[in-house]
């Protein structure tokens, strides 16, 4: 089992599942349920964590986060509308739908 990704925003966690869950990849959250004990763990624990269950799948479930994502050029923005946090490469608000900005 590999660590595919985690992050502090749940919500982006979640829609990486989806996606890598859609094409077919074995996945599992760690944490899931973690949040409610931040006051005594650090917080890097308590982030949402998304394991590949299968390691001879984690190459095509990277591959997919990267196409799907560009976790590494993207910025993140935030939206006009709710002021929630969403990866750059989102096209529109995870939470309220809102278009990025240009
Ligand atoms: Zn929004």
């Amino acid at each position: 089992m590999k660590l595919l990704y985690t992050r502090e925003n749940r919500h982006l966690v979640y829609n990486i599942k989806n996606i890598v869950e859609n094409a077919g990849i074995e996945i599992m959250l760690k944490n899931e349920f973690a949040a409610g004990g931040a006051g005594d763990l650090a917080p890097l624990e308590t982030w949402l964590e998304l394991w590949v269950i299968d390691d001879s799948d984690y190459d095509k479930a990277a591959q997919i986060l990267d196409t799907s994502f560009n976790i590494d050029n993207a910025v993140d923005w935030i939206c006009s509308q709710c002021h929630e946090s969403n990866n750059g490469s989102f096209e529109f608000c995870w939470n309220c739908q809102q278009s990025a900005p240009e």
